[in-house]
């Protein structure tokens, strides 16, 4: 018999083979792959016959398999099958389909599903680049066979190769269900499942991979069935009772309180460069209230791009320092971290103290690096900005009251609690410094909640004002010369422009500035994108079939990519050759990027081709151009960000997204998103909804797991109940729920959280 916690080499059908295979994919258990939910289902209780399809529905067809045809057109090779049912035919294909060639057999039964269109000629009726199954052979046993056939089916991703298919894992999963029957322990406790009407776990789990006969296909797709909604439960209901102990911790913990006297707030007026916002206002008043708490303060500051938060937070480090403590200001790049430093020391010069302030990043040279750490452990440096450098080993400060980071969604959560974790000794062992975190992802607030676990959230959401909005406009890659000429005219007119690419150098996409591991354009959009716009435009090489889905798909744009130290060459000797142009990327050393900024800031160039290193809180007002080439390849969050440089004074802004060859209907959405909406907070809804909150958020960046079977937007009603149900768990027992299941309840957290939010214990 099966358990939950079954190794998953020994779940029948698996093996050592295959575990290995399954093992990077994170599948150790049986419970890894029982948690892994179908992501979507085929309704085959009643397929379609062919006489009744329409155009323009989708439809699901189980049908023999004739005949099979690789047709070169000029454009591309087109992939055909014809099946039919007695005497009905249906001609299915498949653009760019030379990779299925050899796949099919006449005679074969295959389920299909895919949209019928007419064809224009013929009118005959098509299905488009259908998702297809072959379904086993009379030969095959009838068990295998009715998982198949005759009801709704389940569809996984693959786990990778044709053998570990979706068919693969219909059948192993279905032989686990009944291996483990009865054999499932319940992790929540009765009166909960009753109150919310939710099924037990086994049930569920049974359920949610083999709906019962009459599920609607229509909930299942929208996960409210309550298998679903039983299984999605439990994930946040876990993730929050998680989270409430984590803050309930965190208000035991000593800190600073510190004091906002007149003499205070008179030291922060006196730097004050313009009237706050009310926005800013209300923000400091909330961040103030809590440094005042004897407790370490954890709050998150959200503004979207613009909105003034460095401001903020430099009063905020103002009143710790005033109080006799040192504040740090951890920046995500060398030249944001350079610029704030370059800030910082502008505006406290207003002041008529004269406070200590020091940069300490990576690329500084050893003597500086020592000599600043020693200001920093004397006590001397009140105010060190920095990046990582910050947090390493060698670090110490003498008393540190209040550490900012900026642009938090750049940093892992380790960090950040490394950093939360280096106390000013001279204040005795236990006390732990406030902590203030910025981002501009703009997050719905309970969403910011839980992600951030055990952080208050304050909101800047208003700009400063006489900020005009950003004109945007895209174009093709092909029009590059209008832009150039757009260019030159802004210039003339003494503003400064930012041409951004996606890569440092040559056409290689795996340099730092931009990660494709994390990025949309994965490739499995790649591929998407391959088999779609392929219909549309003319592929660069024609002897590309089979090898474009067994490579990495993206290795096939590699080659048109246009670079930014080629472009910088390329404009500065050619369309660029009368203006001053600047070449910023990751890989210049500090010094380099430090001067080329400073050169930017000061108008010396008037055009900075540069990588997504300015994508965050570079802040030049008098940039009134952002122009980003290959734009497809960027995340929404980037290119908000990457728009967030212009439109900082009171000068009409522009923003110019240009495009590569090749622009997957993903694209083409966040594209028109741009063009469409400025506001920072729709377009995080939409990305998240692109996305999903996995790669939204780069949970593992944010230091949060990827969920198994929730998906926080879609299910937002069910993380409030969870929120409120662990809320009430913990701190108010239920005289309905036994002793025995509390401490399950308690168990079952304590090895999920190990398990599987192991990195957020740290905390
Ligand atoms: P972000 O929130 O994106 O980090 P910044 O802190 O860089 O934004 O602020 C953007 C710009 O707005 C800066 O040039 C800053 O000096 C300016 N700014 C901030 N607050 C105000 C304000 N209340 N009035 C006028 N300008 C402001
Ligand atoms: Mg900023």
């Amino acid at each position: 018999m099966a358990a939950l916690d079954t190794p998953i080499t020994y779940v029948r059908g698996v093996g050592p083979r295959i575990a290995a295979l399954l093992a990077p994919k994170g599948i150790l258990l049986a419970e890894d792959l029982l948690y892994r939910l179908p992501f979507r289902y085929e309704d085959r209780q009643n397929p379609r016959s062919l006489d009744e399809l329409k155009p323009g529905e989708m439809a699901s067809v189980i049908a023999e398999i004739r005949g099979a045809a690789l047709l070169h057109t000029k454009r591309q090779p087109i992939f055909e099958i014809t099946v039919g049912q007695g005497n009905l035919a249906l001609k299915c294909v498949w653009f760019n389909g030379g990779y299925l060639q050899g796949r099919f057999r006449a005679g074969q039964t295959i389920a299909l599903f895919g949209k019928i269109e007419a064809s224009r000629s013929t009118r005959n009726l098509k299905m488009i680049q259908p998702q297809f199954e072959l379904l086993p052979d009379s030969a095959d046993d009838e068990a295998t066979r009715l998982l198949e056939v005759g009801r709704i089916t389940p569809v996984y991703e693959s786990l990778g190769g044709p053998q570990l298919a979706s068919r693969w894992q219909r059948k192993v999963i279905f032989q686990l269900l009944e291996n483990i029957r009865n054999n499932v322990p319940e992790c929540l406790p009765k009166a909960i499942l009753e109150r919310l009407k939710l099924p037990a776990r086994e049930a569920a789990l049974a359920a949610a991979h083999f709906p019962p006969e009459g599920t609607r296909a229509t909930a299942l797709m929208e996960a409210s069935t309550p298998a679903q909604r039983r299984l999605i439960f439990e994930e946040l209901f876990f993730l929050e009772l998680g989270l409430e102990l984590k803050r309930r911790r965190g208000r035991e913990h000593k800190g600073i309180a510190f004091a906002t006297s007149d003499a205070v707030r008179a030291a922060i007026r006196e730097v004050l460069p313009f009237h706050p916002t009310t926005a800013q206002k209300r923000a400091l008043g909330e961040i103030v209230s809590d440094m005042r708490q004897p407790h370490p303060m954890r709050r998150l500051l959200q503004g979207d791009v613009g909105s003034g938060k460095t401001i903020v937070a430099l009063q905020a480090m103002l009143v710790a320092i005033e109080n006799g403590y040192q504040a740090a200001l951890m920046a995500p790049t060398e030249i944001l971290a350079t610029q704030h430093y370059l800030a910082a020391r502008k505006l406290l010069a207003r002041s008529s103290k004269n406070y200590r302030i020091a940069l300490l990043t990576g690329s500084l040279d050893p003597d500086r690096k020592r000599s600043v750490r020693g200001q920093m452990r004397r006590g001397e440096a009140q105010l060190v900005i920095g990046t990582h450098a910050l947090i390493e080993e060698s670090v110490e400060f003498a008393r540190l009251g209040l550490v900012v980071v900026d642009e938090q969604h750049r940093f892992g959560v380790m960090q950040r609690f490394r950093l939360m974790k280096k106390p000013g000794e001279s204040d005795g062992p236990a006390t732990e410094p406030d902590v203030l975190v910025m981002t501009a992802t703009p997050i719905p607030r309970t969403l910011a909640l839980t992600l951030y676990g055990d952080l208050e959230a304050s909101v800047l959401d208003e700009l400063p004002p006489g900020r005009t909005p950003v004109v945007t406009r895209r174009l093709p890659g092909q029009r590059a010369d209008d832009v150039w000429e757009f260019v030159r005219k802004q210039v003339a007119l003494h503003r400064q422009a930012y041409i951004v690419y996606p890569v440092i150098e040559g056409s290689r996409d795996d340099q730092p500035e931009l990660d494709f591991s994390q990025d949309p354009t994965d490739s499995r959009e790649a591929n998407i994108a391959l088999s779609t716009t392929a219909a549309r435009k003319k592929p660069r090489k024609q002897n590309k079939k089979a090898s474009l889905f067994t490579e990495p798909a993206l290795s096939d744009g590699k080659s048109e990519l246009r670079s930014a130290t080629d472009m910088y060459e390329q404009l500065r000797s050619g369309a660029l050759r009368d203006l001053r142009v600047g070449l910023l990327h990751g890989r210049l050393d500090a010094d380099e990027k430090e001067v080329i900024m400073r050169r930017f800031q000061r108008g010396e160039i008037d055009v900075l081709v540069s990588t997504t290193v300015i994508e965050v809180g570079v802040d030049v007002a008098n940039a009134t151009v952002m122009v980003v080439d290959h734009a497809e390849r960027f995340g929404l969050a980037q290119l908000h960000q990457l728009r967030g440089r212009v439109g900082r004074g009171a000068a009409k802004s522009y923003c110019i997204l240009m495009t590569g060859e090749r622009v997957s209907p993903q694209a083409e959405e966040r594209l028109a998103a741009m063009v469409r909406t400025q506001n920072g907070f729709e377009l995080a809804e939409l990305d998240l909804n692109m996305r999903g909150p996995g790669e939204f958020f780069g949970t593992r960046q944010a230091g949060l797991p990827g969920f198994r079977v929730a998906n926080l937007i879609r299910d937002r009603e069910l993380l409030e109940l969870a929120k409120l149900e662990a809320a009430r768990f913990a701190n108010a027992p239920d005289p309905n729920v036994t002793e025995l299941e509390r401490q399950r309840v308690w168990d079952h957290l304590r090895n999920s959280w190990q398990r599987r939010y192991g990195l957020m214990e740290a905390g």
